[in-house]
């Protein structure tokens, strides 16, 4: 342990971590960062395939952002978004409105993912209510979702051990069971799938859809859940029962946004538009922490009416629609549709799927290899045929992270699914670097 990571663990309470952990492996020190690669003190690279948590889409250090951001440092640092606005702002939903799932037209500025989550449910409950729907008080959400780790988002996620623990703290939702593509009920491939498992939504929306306000999902990938793809036929029949039952559709593109899935939203694969989206993560690059809840007119209209009809989205939070934040997200639209690069992103992800599936597929604890976009998981399993999971309690992933941060490379596994979930930057020989240390700590499984 180095003298800087005995400082960090005497008073540092990291996020999503058993403390403890640390005493055996110390928090990796990062001293620097550029593109795909971070850098500890010593000066020894790391290639961060996971983008840090997902949301550096671009590069760490990426001179475009950086420019956007230092140009707006000199201008306006942050204001109040309660009756004053600014030109970042602006001009960024000017840009986006082309580029967003058709009929999305308003933007409701919010500080990080969980926050805008919990717009979302409180701007679908208040547009039940005041269109004459105070009966539909309940949430719908997939039963293997993630939305976040505040309150409202958790309720509406996954049960996992963790999540269970506040229960006592939750609203009451309804769980519906998710599509499971690599474990079908209907023992359907990805190839050959019509959808099937929608019929558990259906018996759920004929049973609770009346005091429904409104369904949240993760379109197409559920992240948490282990980086699950699910086909776009599933979500389209999602809107389809939505729009029979009155119940709006809320899609949670925070992970997905922004080229991740290899399209711009992960909801134009099934060319849906949702009544509220949420966005965040990708959307500053990873730079700086700024979501957006989106909605369309009809749910705006609900709102809008004289004050004394007390009809107003109540809902603030103090670093909304910041300045720098929109800045940064400026960057982003530059490089991403400006520069080309999620065109080239587009052509890199069927290389990595064939590498990928070379190199590892036919290993005998590798169970699946699922993608979408450059976002690649493969499941390790102990009976590749029966595919029945590890032991938890072996902490398998855990055991491979270490293994490949010792040879340069931060994965951070989901249980036992390894992941890419790269910057859209990212080149071929770097990619081609992550799969040799992925070869080669798979080597160690048996
Ligand atoms: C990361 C994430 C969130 C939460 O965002 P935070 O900024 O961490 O609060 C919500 N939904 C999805 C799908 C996410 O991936």
């Amino acid at each position: 342990m180095n003298d800087y990571q005995q400082r960090d663990l005497a008073h540092i309470w990291h996020p999503c971590s058993q403390m403890k952990d640390y005493e055996s492996l110390p928090p990796l020190f990062v001293d620097h960062a550029k593109g795909a690669w971070l850098y500890d003190e010593k000066g020894k690279a790391y290639l961060d395939i996971i983008s840090s948590w997902w949301a550096n889409l671009l590069g760490h250090g990426n001179p475009v952002i950086n420019e956007r951001i230092k140009a707006q440092l000199e201008k306006l640092e942050h204001v109040i978004f309660a009756g004053c606005t600014h030109e970042a702002a602006i001009t960024l939903t000017e840009r986006l409105l082309p580029l967003l799932p058709k009929g999305l037209t308003k933007f409701h500025f919010n500080d990080n993912g969980s926050s805008s989550v919990e717009a979302a449910l409180k701007i679908a409950f208040q547009y039940q209510l005041q269109t004459g729907h105070g009966e539909r008080t309940r949430f719908m959400c997939l039963s293997d979702g993630y939305h976040g780790e505040t309150i409202g988002a958790l309720s509406v996620g996954s049960m996992d051990q963790f999540a269970r623990l506040y229960q006592p703290m939750m609203m009451d939702n309804i769980h519906v069971k998710a599509p499971d593509c690599y474990r079908c009920p209907f023992h359907k491939t990805r190839e050959n799938c019509q959808g099937d498992c929608i019929q558990y939504a259906e018996e759920t929306f004929a049973q609770s859809a009346k005091e429904t306000c409104a369904l949240i999902v993760e379109p197409l990938l559920q992240g948490c859940a282990g980086m699950r793809v699910y086909p776009a036929v599933y979500l389209k029949k999602l809107r389809a029962l939505c729009d029979a039952y009155n119940v709006l559709l809320i899609c949670d593109e925070i992970a997905t946004g922004f080229g991740r899935t290899g399209k711009l939203f992960a909801c134009d694969h099934a060319g849906i538009t949702p009544d509220i989206m949420t966005v965040s993560k990708g959307l500053t690059g990873g730079y700086l922490p700024m979501s957006i809840t989106l909605t369309t007119d009809a749910v705006y209209n609900a709102f809008y009416a004289d004050y004394s009809e007390h009809k107003a989205f109540v809902h603030s939070h103090t670093y909304a629609g910041n300045p720098l934040g929109c800045a940064a997200a400026h960057g982003v639209l530059d490089e991403l549709m400006d520069h080309g690069v999620l065109k080239k992103a587009q052509t890199l992800a069927p290389w990595l799927t064939e590498q990928l599936t070379q190199r590892v597929g036919e290993h005998p604890h590798v169970g699946e290899i699922r993608h979408i976009g450059l976002i690649h998981a493969l499941e390790l399993v102990a009976d590749k045929k029966k595919k029945t999971p590890y032991d938890p309690s072996r902490r398998m992933g855990y055991e491979l992270y270490q293994k490949a941060l010792s040879k340069g490379l931060l994965l951070r596994p989901l249980g036992d699914v390894l992941y890419f979930n790269p910057p859209l930057t990212i080149s071929r020989e770097e990619l081609t670097f992550a799969l040799d240390v992925l070869e080669d700590v798979l080597q160690s499984l048996s």
